[in-house]
């Protein structure tokens, strides 16, 4: 499995793929087992790593990830079937924008398109357990977010400032908790506050 990994960290680098680091990947799965999180949705599949990463850590753990994009979602299939990980991953090939959904999970991983990060959240989070996460990958965009000054395409910087305005929203909203984690490509892990306080 270790080299398997490797194969796919080596074709993501090959072909330009953003899966996950390293750094933030492992703190991931840390979060994941001291949380016993056993319930995910992905936005965001791109060649199943991060699905793989997860599921692999128990067989308990069950992973509903969207990828919109053919050739990736195909190898994603090819490399979950690889993994023998098809009991444990379901994986759609589909526009998270359309992708109908009832099931509630313990985590919600966005993943896909930056500038949609604020659609994804209020469309998925209904489908969050109450004490629930909500995981954000690469609100720090390499540095690109913290160092706006930055010399960037004109595209570049709306995409920044859509990240900005995602931390802004996420910072804002009261009905969840919201850390800031300066790992891997810097993710956000919101807390759904329980309706009830005890204390
Ligand atoms: N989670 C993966 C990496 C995902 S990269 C990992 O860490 O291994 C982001 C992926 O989101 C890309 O493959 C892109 O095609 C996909 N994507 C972007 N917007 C999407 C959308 N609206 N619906 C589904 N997939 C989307
Ligand atoms: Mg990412």
């Amino acid at each position: 499995m270790k080299e398997f990994i490797e194969e796919m960290e080596k074709y993501a680098q090959e072909y330009d793929i953003p899966i996950m680091q390293k750094e933030g990947i492992e703190f991931f799965q840390k979060l994941i087992v001291e949380n016993h999180i056993q319930s995910i949705l992905e936005i965001g599949s791109a060649i199943g790593y991060s699905a793989i990463q997860l599921a692999r850590l128990d067989k308990a753990i069950h992973i509903v990830t969207i990828e919109r994009d053919q050739e990736r979602y195909d190898k994603a299939v090819e490399n979950i079937h690889k993994c023998s990980l098809e009991s444990q991953i379901s994986i759609f090939h589909e526009d998270a924008l359309e992708f109908e959904c009832d099931e509630l999970f313990d985590c919600i991983f966005i993943d896909a398109a930056k500038a949609q990060y604020i659609r994804f959240f209020e469309r998925f989070e209904k489908n969050l357990k109450e004490n629930g996460v909500i995981v954000s990958d690469n609100l720090s965009f390499h540095g690109y977010v913290e160092n706006p000054q930055k010399e960037m395409s004109r595209n570049l910087r709306q995409l920044v400032r859509k990240i900005q305005k995602y931390i802004d929203y996420l910072k804002e909203n009261d009905n969840y908790e919201t850390l800031f984690i300066n790992k891997g490509d810097g993710i956000a892990i919101s807390r759904k506050k329980s309706s009830v306080v005890i204390k």
